[in-house]
């Protein structure tokens, strides 16, 4: 068990035996190789675990109660998604219909509490690879969507319905019910209950850098625009049920953690619901999603920067692309570098999009180990699992770190 789980579950009720076994193997693993063991392996959707996938349904998996045939299930019939796409563009080499897509083998390999009930919403994902945009193959993630989510039987459960590769081709995974959206919020009055999102919903899997880099390019924009149009329509859905994971999920957050950096542990889609749905309507009207994808970054915070050495505190926050988001970049690098002895390798490791003026996954990152690094440095062994615990939510610097970076911290 990584210490992230460890740590995570520990809140709700794990033995403690287990919180108290964390702490050692984590300052261990630091020595060896920091980034390896306290972040999530670079694994798509920011690290997704099968039990991220699942939500609390993962174990003990039951079988459903009664068969999942076609033919007493409410979920549309395959058949009705793979027309409807090809109604709406995506056919010909756009389409590539993955093995097993129509089987119900992947449905029934996965715990799912309200699996007899309708589709309520399809979801917009990002596969959040965290490889830069330039270094992602065309179908970066498409493995591990297909095989890389597992029950708690060891049974592979396909980890979402469709993927959009980088090209913008479509790729058919699976068109039952399975895991996809995990844990989140209760929905439309209870039309999709709390947690229970994967018996009620659809998702696509956009392949990208992730971490809040707008990457997409306008062909993925289209086709997944697209794919939301076909499978909303199969399944009699208003525009208003398109949404992204941070609507379902973002909203649950752990104590002490930010809710935006709260969606199965990463930051979802850079685009807000209300924007996928605007490209889905216009595929209904016709007019296509031709115009050039924009990034919905939160505007940077007009602060006074009185010195060219100033960055001001409240633009350290997720989303946020500013002159004081860049020179923090700059300074926590170049300090983590020349102070805390940490190598260009794994700099480029850690923060491989560079100095780019966005606070997203990387910057948080870059902060996190910096914090775990000082508190390394500066405590005793003894103690020093406090400090990678409290460290682990450091993502947004305090006025002492960026003082330690040469700069000087302003409202
Ligand atoms: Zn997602």
């Amino acid at each position: 068990m990584p210490i992230k789980k460890a740590l995570r579950f520990g809140a709700v009720g794990l033995p403690v035996v287990a919180l108290l076994a964390a702490p050692l193997s984590a300052t261990a693993m630091v020595s060896a190789a920091p980034n390896e063991s306290v972040e999530a392996p670079h694994t798509p959707h920011g690290g997704s675990s099968s039990q991220d996938m699942a939500g609390p349904f993962y174990s003990p998996e039951t079988a459903p109660k009664a068969p999942m045939t076609r033919s007493t299930d409410q979920w549309p019939a395959p058949a009705k998604f793979i027309t409807a796409l090809k109604k709406y563009g995506i056919s010909g080499s756009k389409l590539v219909l993955e093995k097993n897509y129509d089987k119900q083998g992947p449905e029934n390999n996965a715990n799912l509490a309200g699996y007899t009930g309708k589709m309520q919403a399809f979801m917009f994902h990002d596969t959040g690879t965290s490889v830069p945009a330039s270094r992602l193959q065309q179908k970066h993630s498409l493995n591990w969507i297909m095989n890389g989510v597992k029950s708690s039987a060891g049974n592979t459960v396909r980890a979402c319905h469709f993927y959009v590769d980088r090209k913008g081709i479509v790729h058919v995974v699976y068109l039952g019910r399975t895991w996809h959206a995990g844990g989140g919020v209760s929905m439309w009055n209870g039309a999709v209950p709390k947690n229970q999102m994967n018996a009620y919903s659809m998702g696509v899997e956009i392949e990208s850098q992730g971490g809040g880099v707008w990457d997409l390019t306008s062909a993925q924009v289209d086709s997944a625009a697209r794919v939301g149009a076909a499978a909303m329509e199969v399944a009699n859905l208003p525009l208003s049920r398109a949404i992204n994971h941070k609507t379902y999920a973002g909203r649950e957050a752990d104590p002490g953690r930010d809710s935006n950096t709260n969606v199965q542990g990463k930051v979802d889609t850079v685009q807000s619901a209300a924007w996928w749905r605007s490209k889905v309507k216009a595929i209904y009207n016709g007019s296509g999603t031709s115009s050039t994808p924009t990034s919905t970054a939160k505007p940077a915070v007009a602060a006074k920067l009185p010195t060219s050495k100033s960055i001001s505190m409240r633009d350290m926050r997720n989303a946020v692309r500013s002159e004081s988001v860049r020179r923090y970049q700059v300074g926590i690098r170049k300090y983590l570098n020349k102070k805390l002895k940490v190598s260009g390798k794994t700099l480029r490791k850690w923060n491989p999009s560079g100095v780019t003026g966005y606070y997203g996954a990387e910057t948080r990152r870059l902060t996190r180990m910096a914090v775990l690094r000082i508190g390394k440095t500066r405590t005793s062994k003894a103690r020093s699992w406090m400090n990678l615990y409290l460290a682990r939510k450091a993502n947004y610097p305090t006025k002492a770190l960026i003082k330690r970076t040469g700069y000087t911290p302003v409202a």
